[in-house]
């Protein structure tokens, strides 16, 4: 039986995104709360912890990709740097069908994402441990997806490098960010033109009870990746293409 929260974020995720959440998938993310809470005492996973708050800040806020038409009708994605799974584990919660590749370069996070894979009972979950400059040379990632997210990674100049080599040409790389993004923006513009891409359009949001802004960064994939990139691993970040 859901409890008052989870109704509130039922008729949240409704309202907002016009999805219709049943009583397994509210129970799917009760399971992911309690189980983020027992393994964040054995590692770090994440600084919110209290119930409330998860929901709000982590699974909420990884659903506002919903608001993306192309988020919504993708069939595989790949989620950059998920590290506990946001925003993937939440949007497959939510959308069942979705073929979901996770890449995370710290082996305890991909360990704890298969406990939560296992138990949520979540199929065609692919999670890879590596970095991701390195896996997006592996042909079957390398332009072959029609969403990539990221959230809370790097700075966009240097992301688009880890992120855009797995995006299909034709389809969207989501950055999920905090407000006020506009140096990034601007600062990241010849990574996106080097990388066979152009920013398609930001979508602003509030989260409901914190009222914190949020920004969507749509990126679309223009061509395929050119050769050069990413760079060798650890340079992107280092060294972006600014
Ligand atoms: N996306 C999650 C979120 O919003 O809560 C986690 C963000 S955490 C700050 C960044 C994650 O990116 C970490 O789990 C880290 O291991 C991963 N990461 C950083 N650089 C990476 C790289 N080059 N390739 C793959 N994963 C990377």
């Amino acid at each position: 039986m859901a409890d008052e929260l989870q109704r509130w974020f039922r008729d949240r995720i409704l309202e907002d995104f016009s999805l219709q959440l049943n009583e397994a998938q509210l129970g799917q993310y009760e399971t992911y709360y309690r189980l983020l809470i027992e393994w964040n005492e054995k590692m770090n996973l994440t600084g919110i912890t209290e119930r409330e708050a998860v929901y709000e800040k982590h699974f909420y806020d990884s659903l506002t990709l919903a608001l993306i038409p192309a988020a919504k009708q993708a069939l595989r994605m790949a989620d950059i740097g998920a590290g506990a799974g946001f925003p993937s584990i939440p949007f497959k919660i939510a959308f069942p069908a979705i073929q979901v590749t996770i890449v995370d370069s710290l082996a305890k996070r991909i360990r704890f994402l298969q406990t939560v894979v296992d138990e949520l009972g979540l199929e065609a979950v692919t999670l890879v441990h590596g970095r991701a400059e390195d896996i997006a040379r592996v042909p079957a990632h390398r332009d072959s997806y029609d969403l990539v997210t990221a959230r809370a990674v790097a700075r966009l100049a240097g992301l688009n490098e880890l992120c855009l080599p797995f995006v299909k040409p034709g389809a969207r790389f989501v950055s999920m960010k905090g407000s006020d993004n506009a140096l990034e923006l601007q600062e990241s513009n010849k990574s996106m033109r080097l990388l066979s891409a152009k920013l398609d359009y930001t979508r602003e949001l509030q989260l409901p009870l914190e009222q914190s802004e949020r920004q969507l960064i749509v990126i679309e994939k223009l061509g395929r990746t050119p050769k050069e990139y990413p760079r060798k691993a650890g340079i992107p970040l280092k060294q972006p293409l600014l």
